[in-house]
């Protein structure tokens, strides 16, 4: 299992660490971004979404779970599961599937357990704060990760 560690000193660096990882991936991958409040997880998604070619704004989901952008030849999910509780997930198991699939590639702040579709992620994407604007990012490649799409 790879893992890589890594070190920004802005938001522009972890846009384009975001850029290069949204190069290695496909269709129907799912990255799992974790850190705290602040940590650069959306910014990276941004990065990775513009790479992929998504013009319009990349903004945190706030009132739904997730927002769906329309990119070059995928479309882009960008998910915030902060609110969700995992019985929401054990209750309604559909409720990512408009967002984790074929056609699409998907990034997850803050993934909770339970939920099938994340199990199946291809990354995980660690952010933390490293004083100022320095952030150390760790990215690891899930072996298990079981196809979720067309790969
Ligand atoms: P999260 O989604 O993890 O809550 P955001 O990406 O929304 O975090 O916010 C990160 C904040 O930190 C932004 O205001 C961004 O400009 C700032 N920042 C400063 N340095 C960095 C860095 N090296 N990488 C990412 N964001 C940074
Ligand atoms: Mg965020």
């Amino acid at each position: 299992m790879a893992r890589h560690s890594l070190e920004t000193s802005g938001p522009a660096e972890t846009e384009s660490i975001g850029a290069e990882l949204a190069a290695r991936l496909g269709d129907g991958d799912v990255v799992l971004v974790r850190g705290e409040l602040g940590a650069g997880k959306t910014t990276l998604v941004r990065g990775a979404a513009r790479a992929l070619g998504v013009v319009d704004p990349v903004t945190s989901p706030t009132f739904s779970i997730g927002h769906r952008y329309r990119g070059a030849g995928t479309i882009v999910s960008h998910l915030d599961l902060y609110r969700l509780a995992g019985l929401e997930l054990e209750h309604d198991p559909g409720l990512l599937e408009d967002y984790i699939g074929p056609g699409m590639v998907a990034f997850v702040e803050w993934p909770q357990d339970g939920a099938a579709e994340l199990a199946g992620a291809r990354l995980s994407v660690t952010l933390s704060h490293g004083g100022e604007d320095r952030r150390e990012i760790e990215i690891v490649e899930l072996a298990a990760g079981a196809p979720t799409g067309g790969r």
